[in-house]
């Protein structure tokens, strides 16, 4: 069943929903990277591997990375924003689990309220060691 998580459950969720989310701009900067040792790999290739002797090819390769990587990072950042954004209007009812979006309070169909998916967690019916009966 859905039950509310305690505020160390919420900052649990925090925690994990940011790096959730933080996880596009780490995709960001690595594609940026790749791009720039493909990128720099094949005008090595044209000319034969003779730029890869040149200081000047590997100072322009950084510098590359350098001014890209921040202009990435930035865009990553934008888009966690987004997703932790997206995260947090998440709702569900937790009667049918239905879910749904920046819809929290709102009466669901079946009769239950909406609640922040951030506030609520799934905790399975715990089933008492000294309640079994049957067993006997
Ligand atoms: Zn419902």
């Amino acid at each position: 069943m859905w039950v509310p998580r305690t505020s160390d459950e919420k900052d649990e969720w925090y925690a994990l929903s940011k790096r959730e989310a933080g996880k596009a701009g780490h995709f960001a900067v690595a594609v940026v990277i790749v791009i720039d040792l493909v990128g720099f790999g094949t005008l090595a290739v044209i000319n034969q591997g003779e730029s890869l002797k040149s200081v000047a090819f590997w100072l322009t390769m950084v510098a590359f990375a350098m001014v890209l990587i921040p202009i990435a990072a930035l865009l990553g950042w934008h888009i966690a924003r987004k997703e932790m954004a997206l995260f947090e209007a998440q709702t569900i009812c937790p009667n049918c689990e239905a879910t749904s979006q920046e819809n929290h309070g709102a009466s669901c169909d079946c009769g239950g309220t909406f609640a922040l998916m951030s506030e609520m967690k799934w905790e399975d019916d715990e089933v008492d060691e000294d309640e079994h009966p049957e067993e006997d």
